[in-house]
């Protein structure tokens, strides 16, 4: 059905008459129409893709993009005298996860439903979802993001179950959002919510009563974890997840004409980080309620399950006191001792417990133990958890462990938000790549293309001065759309080092002071958030804000440098910022970033990378070789070194280089004093001084030349078009197509 009749049968009015907002809910309703008649896949064995977070970003564009009608509906609104950017401006951007784990999720259920797989998303409805920042004094404020409008891509379904917790029993739904394949199909998110939630119990910024479960539970996306009420609200909220999950997957497969005894014949589930880690007792608790043996039910529930692990964080790894678990999901305790029980009886080594000498559940150890398969999400990351972290498991289970390198859907990281580029591509090398991302290598044969190098050269300059155009609507700064973009882009931790990316820029407007200045001014961008409850974290965006005050205000510095950081980054955003990057920072501390999946988005729209040897990052390496890439600092065995002998003292890097103590004496300095909160600026100041656990000093040195290379290199503009071809070229690899194949092949074997 066509736009116009479309809205005429819905409105009784012409396009061209309609508001914005009219059309935009019209092509919601129109899309969500078409959705339903797409195809799922339909084998005998189903995955369920279970996460607390899926990053979806804005739908619309996508899921035009996904039907192949995108420069058609396009078309028809221009014809009519309206933008199809603007009408996107009336959908919030679904606030469903906090970074790189939830949109994984996003862009896996992409590609599950593109390759036509029986598999749909299993997670939570938050109504605020993460916080909205926003930014006040140079620091990070969090209010609440209703996201939540009353027609949306959200469907009511009839599916309700009840979710028992000690002492209370609540009803959870189902709501359904088409995940729309580009191949003709369409799959299922499936988010469960709860009906007593009431948003009116929120106060001031993102403070509630924590206790009030039956209000608050899928309010918001990982309460505040600082205290015990928000850590046990998260266990309420993960087992509300997976329990809704357990039961729907018993009932559809059931519903199959699975007798339960055979259940991993039909049903695979893959657990997304150790939040649904609580599916595993919860099946073998209902398949003990309806007749099964615990022995098979737990051999059942392990054939079918698999985990994913996301980090090598210590901190990270949940471990929930069995005193928590008493509190707010009993019935699940019996189970786990017997799980970890068996563990006991079979293995003498307590690292390999489930239930600790703390009194403490470790989930991971769950997962491991009674799941199929476990895997890493870059070829460095799982070789650290099979020779370090998780050793002992490996030792135990060889056969489990296993590496799925992450991708990212090219329909939203290329084909949504750089037309320009796909277009190009597309004139050189036909469509192919659209759905066979290796065909990128195509491109390599235009090397030597002067026509072809100029016109990259021009799609970044056009992605730049939409980028500038964003900025100045959004946030009111100006940018210099001649000058380097060079971003970092990704939640505020230590271990990614934005404080590193700060103490260069500090250097630099020091240099600059000095008289020293850029060949190409540089225009430094950040987006970050950080968790309400992590200081250092709040402290580190305080200082980039203070910088971007003071330097962008220095007349001397600012016709060179530039700082920006964007409010409430998020996949909006992102779309934005990353056609639009010269260089893509990716300087965590090796070992430390499990993938990453940004540096691949970047790679993609023709950003070279600057980086250290960690996740994904060296898998890059790889594939574009030395000339193509800026590599630098420690290697992960030198930083797991250094950690084994407790040998780093930051203080010594501190009085022994001249370049290093200047940066970070300028923290605590008058200029920054002046502007920023004394309290804050000090504790950032001794915090890197006294420990600096992410080492950032030792790789400081080298930072700083390798960036000044890639800045030097940026002159010859010949040469990095070339080196950016041949990013977007190699950057077949990194579809979550492939990525999706492989789950598929070594794991799920859904047979269609
Ligand atoms: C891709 C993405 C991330 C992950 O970025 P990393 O650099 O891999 O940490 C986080 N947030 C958003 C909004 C993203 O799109």
């Amino acid at each position: 059905m066509k736009l116009s009749e479309f809205v005429k049968a819905e409105y009784g009015k012409s396009i061209s008459e309609c508001t914005n907002e009219e059309l935009y809910y019209a092509l919601l309703t129109l899309t969500k129409k078409m959705a339903s008649g797409k195809q799922h896949g339909n084998s005998k064995k189903k995955l369920y893709y279970i996460s607390a977070e899926f990053l979806i970003g804005k739908l619309l564009s996508n899921n035009l993009i996904n039907l192949g009608i995108y420069d058609e509906v396009k078309e028809e609104l221009a014809q009519n005298g309206k933008d199809i950017c603007e009408i996107e401006e009336f959908e919030n951007e679904p606030s469903l996860g906090n970074g790189g784990l939830g949109r994984l999720a996003a862009c896996f259920i992409d590609s599950i439903a593109t390759l036509g797989l029986n598999g749909d998303g299993v997670g939570l409805n938050y109504h605020f979802g993460l916080f909205r920042q926003i930014f006040e004094n140079n620091m990070q404020t969090t209010v609440p993001d209703p996201w939540l409008t009353e027609k949306s891509w959200l469907t009511k379904m009839d599916v309700t179950y009840d979710i028992k917790f000690k002492g209370m029993t609540v009803k959870s739904r189902m709501y359904d959002i088409d995940v729309i394949g580009y191949n003709n199909t369409s799959n299922k998110l499936h988010l469960f919510d709860v009906e007593s939630v009431d948003e009116s119990i929120v106060e001031d910024g993102i403070n509630f009563n924590k206790e009030d479960i039956k209000k608050n539970l899928t309010l918001f996306l990982y309460p505040d974890d600082s205290d015990e009420a928000g850590r046990i609200l998260r266990i309420y909220q993960q087992y509300f997840m997976v329990s809704s999950a357990a039961q729907l997957i018993l009932d559809e497969c059931v519903a199959k004409g699975c007798n339960l005894h055979d259940l991993s014949d039909y049903v695979v589930i893959q657990i997304n980080d150790t939040h649904p880690t609580m599916v595993i007792p919860e099946l073998i608790r209902l398949l003990v309620e309806r007749g099964l043996e615990m022995d098979e039910a737990i051999e059942a529930v392990t054939k079918s399950c698999a985990y994913t692990n996301h980090t090598i964080l210590a901190e990270a790894l949940e471990k929930w006191p069995i005193y928590y678990l008493k509190k707010a999901v009993p019935q699940l305790m019996p189970i786990i001792e017997v799980l970890d029980d068996k563990v006991r009886r079979k293995y003498h080594n307590q690292a390999v417990y489930i239930i600790d000498g703390e009194e403490r559940v470790h989930m991971a150890h769950i997962d491991i133990h009674y799941s199929s398969s476990v895997n890493g999400v870059a070829s460095l990351h799982t070789e650290i958890l099979k020779n370090n972290e998780l050793h002992h498991f490996y030792e135990i289970y060889p056969e489990k462990f296993n590496n799925k390198t992450n991708g990212i859907t090219f329909r939203r990281w290329l084909l949504h938000c750089n037309p320009q580029l796909t277009e190009l591509i597309t004139s050189l090398i036909g469509d192919g790549f659209k759905k066979d991302a290796t065909q990128l290598e195509k491109l390599l044969d235009y090397k030597n293309d002067e026509k072809v190098l100029k016109q990259i050269l021009e799609i970044k300059s056009a992605k730049k001065m939409e980028l500038k155009k964003a900025l100045m609507e959004k946030q009111n700064v100006t940018i210099n759309e001649n000058s380097i973009f060079d971003i970092q882009i990704k939640r505020l931790h230590e271990y990614k080092r934005q404080q590193l990316n700060a103490l260069y820029v500090i250097h630099k407007y020091l240099e600059i002071k000095a008289g020293k200045k850029p060949s190409t001014p540089i225009t430094v961008i950040f987006g970050a958030k950080a968790a309400p409850a992590y200081i250092i974290a709040q402290d580190i965006i305080h200082l980039i804000l203070c910088l971007q005050q003071l330097i962008n205000n220095d007349p001397e510095v600012s016709p060179y440098l530039n700082v920006v950081m964007v409010e409430n980054y998020n996949v909006t955003w992102a779309e934005k910022l990353i056609p639009a990057c010269d260089i893509s920072e990716q300087i965590s501390l090796a070992s430390k970033e499990a993938s990453g999946t940004g540096n691949m988005k970047f790679m993609l729209n023709g950003a070279l990378t600057l980086g250290t040897e960690d996740g994904a990052n060296v898998e890059i390496h790889e594939l574009v070789g030395d000339d193509n890439i800026y590599i630098f600092g420690d290697s992960s065995d030198t930083v797991v070194e250094r950690y084994a002998q407790g040998s780093y003292h930051a203080a010594k890097y501190y009085n022994e280089n001249a370049a290093i103590k200047e940066a970070v004496d300028f923290i605590t300095g008058e200029e920054l004093k002046a502007i920023g909160d004394k309290d804050r600026l000090e504790r950032l100041f001794n915090e890197l001084v006294s420990k600096d656990w992410f080492m950032t000093f030792p790789d400081f040195d080298e930072y700083v030349k390798t960036r000044e290379q890639a800045y030097a290199d940026y002159e010859n503009r010949e040469e990095w078009v070339q080196k950016m071809l041949v990013n977007i070229a190699k950057a077949g690899y990194f579809s979550s197509d492939r990525t999706i194949e492989e789950y598929n092949r070594d794991i799920w074997k859904l047979e269609d």
